[in-house]
């Protein structure tokens, strides 16, 4: 699984740059998008941007950022969502209509992109991309040559559904976005004179900075000298991701109030609350499973003690055509510590199980190397169903726990025991009531409505400022 995007704005009150504050900025959210890179600022005159296919440090250099001047802008890190992974669907995402020119970087995905395409498309807009982001900026431009800012986003936010944190210069006005439901993190913090949007807080500590608040579901934030905030929408119930807590956000994050080390450690104890399962040393899958196996080595006074190493220079690995490399491809990637595990029991921690091929390799090298018994701890409950709001995830015939069993999946992975958390103990250890969560992968019961899947809150009784 893999988060989609991340994104960033800047403004510097004070008229300094920011192409290099968004580029550190994006740094920091490196791990939320390793496809593509982008920044676009607003230069006095007009709208520059400047992105490519490739890591942050690939896509930008020093000459490239000096080109970039303005003291406002914003940045883009991305997998892909809707459309391929191309240089042409790759962010900031920029349109020119009749009132100027308007740049959006996007994370999340809008599930009714599908049907405003086609109705824009009849309208005469012409589409260069097949994002869904491009939607979104048809729909803003068409809005705005009739209303301001405000109302243009009022109309926006009724058309859409779906998950959208954005950060969007039109012309030379820095704006943010994050949909009615919450569904992905967008905060907001200040570094002396300059105000910083960012998809995680990790995006603002790297400057120097402060986090002052997360924005909230349904709010529009104007960034100008101060920041003007407007809750267009507001509804009863939302749905921030609970995967941001369990795997995709940095564990130094700090989201909805809640920093994400904290929960991740609390999932750990809970996982040794429900199941007390003892062993000789606790030992997690890096990186993911670390905060979680400290928590369970804390409740259970087991020892925690590294088991596997990451290979951390192993970026994007090619896919291997023939099983056995396929498997080298692992070992590259993780590699075994045969001392600490050798005639061991072992606590396995992670954070989830997708497909379940990734924990059988990882099972299987432990007892290679001499362990005695392995028991795999999950720090969520079953995966059973897609997600699509932006999490680049398999379909439900791949998704291992949609068709087998807590024991079936035991069998296949080869553990001795498979222990998942529960959804009670999840919601407890993340500290957000069940009817602020999207817990949709988990349930199978999707927050807003996606055609075929049983929709448990519906988008209609959001109320519209
Ligand atoms: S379906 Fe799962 S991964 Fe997708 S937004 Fe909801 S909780 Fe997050």
């Amino acid at each position: 699984m893999r988060e989609e995007c991340g994104v960033v704005g800047i403004l510097s009150t004070e008229g300094e740059d920011v192409s290099s504050h968004i580029y550190y900025a994006l740094f920091s959210l490196q791990h939320r998008g390793q496809e593509s890179a982008g920044i676009a600022t607003f230069d006095g005159s007009r709208i520059r941007v400047h992105k490519d296919m490739g890591l942050v440090s690939e896509v930008f250099n020093g000459d490239k950022l000096k080109l970039l001047r303005g003291d406002r802008g914003i940045g883009h890190v991305r997998y892909s969502t809707t459309g391929p992974s191309t240089p042409e669907n790759s962010q900031p995402l920029t349109i020119s209509f009749r009132g100027g020119t308007i740049a959006v970087a996007h994370n999340g995905n809008i599930v009714n992109s599908t049907k405003l395409r086609r109705a824009l498309e009849e309208d005469g807009h012409i589409f260069l991309s097949e994002s869904d982001t491009e939607v979104i900026a048809h729909l803003l431009a068409k809005e705005l040559l009739r209303k301001d800012i405000v109302d243009a986003t009022r109309e926006l936010m009724k058309r859409l559904i779906g998950a959208y944190s954005l950060t969007i210069l039109i012309n030379d006005t820095l704006v943010a976005i994050r949909d009615p439901n919450g569904f992905k993190p967008l905060c907001i913090g200040k570094v002396n004179g300059t105000h910083v949007v960012a998809s995680e807080s990790v995006a603002i500590d790297v400057l120097g900075g402060k986090l002052i608040r997360d924005v909230k579901p349904g709010e529009l934030l104007i960034i100008e000298e101060e920041v003007e905030s407007y809750q267009i929408v507001r509804s009863p119930s939302t749905s921030q991701c609970v995967f941001e807590f369990i795997y995709f956000a940095r564990p130094d994050s700090i989201i909805d109030g809640k920093l994400v080390y904290d929960v991740r450690l609390r999932i750990g104890e809970r996982l040794y609350e429900e199941y007390g399962i003892e062993g000789d040393l606790v030992c997690p899958v890096p990186d993911s499973g670390v905060t979680s196996a400290i928590g369970y080595s804390l409740a259970s006074g087991i020892p925690f003690l590294e088991g596997l190493i990451k290979n951390r220079y192993v970026g994007r690995t090619f896919i291997m055509p023939h099983q056995r490399l396929r498997d080298a491809g692992v070992r590259l990637k993780l590699n075994v510590v045969r001392r600490n595990v050798e005639g061991k029991r072992i606590i396995l921690v992670d954070d989830s199980i997708v497909r379940g091929t990734t924990s059988r390799r990882i099972v299987q090298m432990l007892r290679d190397a001499g362990a005695k018994e392995v028991h795999l701890m999950v720090g969520s409950p079953p995966i059973i169903a897609p997600c699509y709001f932006g999490i680049d995830m398999p379909t439900r015939e791949e998704l291992i726990a949609a068709h087998k069993s807590v024991e079936g999946i035991k069998t296949v992975i080869g553990a001795d025991s498979v222990n998942y958390l529960s959804l009670e103990g999840l919601i407890e250890a993340v500290g957000i009531p069940e009817r602020r969560l999207c817990l949709a992968c988990l349930t199978s019961r999707y927050p807003v409505e996606v055609p075929g899947e049983i929709c448990v809150r519906r988008q209609v009784r959001l109320t519209h400022f």
